[in-house]
């Protein structure tokens, strides 16, 4: 029998997304640029090696497939998948569907959908996320192209994602690039929820004083309650885990320089090219690459050592606050990442809908949670608001948090404790609820050395200042 699907690239995702195809009743097809892969691929199918026909070239692997053909490439984004299409499209025919799903920039997915307009392939653009777990027992899917191509492919798309309650987590987002911009914008809101768990653990570690094992019980303990989550969950699991070699906490042996791969990098250009600012975002990535910058901080704190602690409330007022500080934070990074996506679905005229996309991340991918049943429920009731924060729910929220998160972040500079993401979840509220602002003094800056111009209050119209001297 032919392959109803075939997935190129056998490494880590391709070979679990294709696995779990084939769990799910599809025969597919699978190729790999090398063969040793694909023979390692063939020999660990085991029960599902039948419905898994393992290909040493393009040609045969086209061959495989039962047209019109839906051909997923999981390969290494970039340059890498435009090789792919290149040697796919003269062997591919009209109707044929290429599902690029690797962690591609949004702009390439764009590019891509133009280069092969009158070709008469089509294109989809697929976010994935859930890591290698996800991808063999169900990811989360997020979808760009046209919604006719969707519905080709959603039945097998709906049948390997994850599900909430039943509900599958794949869904299509919009035309062309909507797909991969909201998979970036999940990878940015990742670094943020990341990073502020990370200075909460900072704060627990450094200014409490508690090890591993007891800051691991906290998380343990604030996985049952409003952040309940995956990225928690594993939190309060490494810092259980021991070394085996020396027997001291795993964690306290990993080096405090933090990898990254891009994604959250674009998430924060793209923020920046709509105008919309995710600070807290912004604060993750930069938090990542100063983290790397490791022989500059161990000069600088030999040069200032670090400023003598304060003193501080009981351990457990701490504990309280931290876990309402983290939510506090949260509210604002969605609330940005959100944001966010609603200019880009302006920009782009994608219409992408924000509860559904709150919908497919609740389960299978790395930042599901609960909080995001309630975004998904706050965009039903609430779908054109502007902002999370002023939904009815998160303005709750907020109220209920916003004084934890003020004396965790004060505390925390006082004592010289970094929390660039918590703190600027402070600045981003309190600059988003002030009416009046400061940015009178950088319209009288700006009208001064570049003439121009400014609004009034009390008059309509562009107006300049009576500056006088050499710029009169
Ligand atoms: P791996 O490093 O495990 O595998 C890379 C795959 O890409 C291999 O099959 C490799 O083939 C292939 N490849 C690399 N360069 C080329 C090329 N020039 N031509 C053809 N094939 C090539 O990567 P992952 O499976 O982790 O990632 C695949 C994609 O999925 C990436 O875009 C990644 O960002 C994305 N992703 C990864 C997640 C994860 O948790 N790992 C989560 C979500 C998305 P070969 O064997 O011949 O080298």
């Amino acid at each position: 029998a032919k392959a109803e699907i075939g997935v190129i690239g056998l490494g880590v995702m391709g070979a679990n997304l294709a696995l779990n195809i084939a769990d799910n009743g599809y025969h597919v097809a699978v190729y790999n640029r090398t063969t040793s892969r694909t023979d390692e691929f063939a020999a660990s199918a085991g029960e599902l090696a039948d419905r898994v026909t393992a290909c040493a070239t393009l040609e045969e692997f086209v061959a495989a497939i039962k047209p019109p053909r839906p051909v997923i490439i999981m390969v290494k984004a970039g340059a890498p998948v435009d090789e792919q299409i290149a040697a796919l499209q003269p062997l591919l025919e009209a109707n044929d569907i290429i599902i690029d799903a690797g962690n591609a920039n949004f702009r390439d997915t764009m590019r891509r959908f133009t280069d092969l307009e009158g070709s008469g392939l089509t294109f989809i653009g697929m976010g994935v996320s859930g890591g290698e777990e996800g991808a063999r027992h169900g990811p989360s899917i997020m979808v760009g192209g046209a919604e006719a191509a969707w519905k080709r492919v959603e039945p097998v798309l709906t049948a390997i994602s994850a599900k909430y309650e039943g509900e599958a987590c794949a869904a299509w987002l919009g035309e062309n690039g909507a797909g991969h911009f909201v998979k970036t914008i999940h990878n940015g809101i990742e670094y943020a929820d990341m990073q502020m768990i990370a200075e909460v653990y900072g704060v627990m570690r450094d200014h409490l004083g508690m090890d591993a094992p007891s800051i691991a019980a906290v998380f343990s303990a604030w996985s049952t309650g409003p952040l309940d989550s995956y990225l928690i969950d594993i939190t309060a699991e490494v810092l259980k885990v021991s070394d085996v070699v020396s027997n001291r906490p795993i964690v306290d042996i990993i080096v405090d320089a933090a990898g990254q791969k891009g994604t959250g990098r674009w998430a924060v250009i793209e923020s920046q090219m709509m105008g919309v600012p995710a600070t807290a975002i912004e604060a993750a990535v930069a938090a990542r690459s100063l983290s790397a910058m490791r022989a500059e901080r161990k000069n600088a704190q030999v040069r200032f050592g670090l400023p003598p602690q304060q003193a501080r409330r009981e351990g457990q007022q701490v504990i309280d606050d931290l876990e309402k500080a983290l939510l506090a934070g949260k509210v604002a990074a969605y609330a940005q990442g959100f944001a966010v996506m609603t200019a880009a679905s302006a920009e782009f005229d994608w219409k992408l809908p924000m509860a559904t996309t709150a919908r497919i991340w609740r389960a299978g991918c790395i930042i599901r949670s609960r909080f995001l049943d309630e975004i998904a429920t706050a965009f039903t009731d609430t779908p054109d608001v502007a902002n999370l924060a002023m939904t009815p729910a998160f303005s709750k929220i907020i109220e209920e948090t916003d004084g934890s998160l003020r004396r965790i972040v004060s505390e925390s500079v006082l004592n010289g404790l970094p929390v660039p993401a918590l703190a600027s979840a402070v600045s981003y509220f309190d600059t988003y609820r002030r009416e009046r602002g400061t940015a009178n003094l950088i319209q009288a800056q700006r009208d001064f050395f570049g003439a121009h111009g400014f609004e009034r209050f009390d008059a309509d119209g562009a107006h300049h200042g009576p500056w006088g001297g050499e710029q009169g």
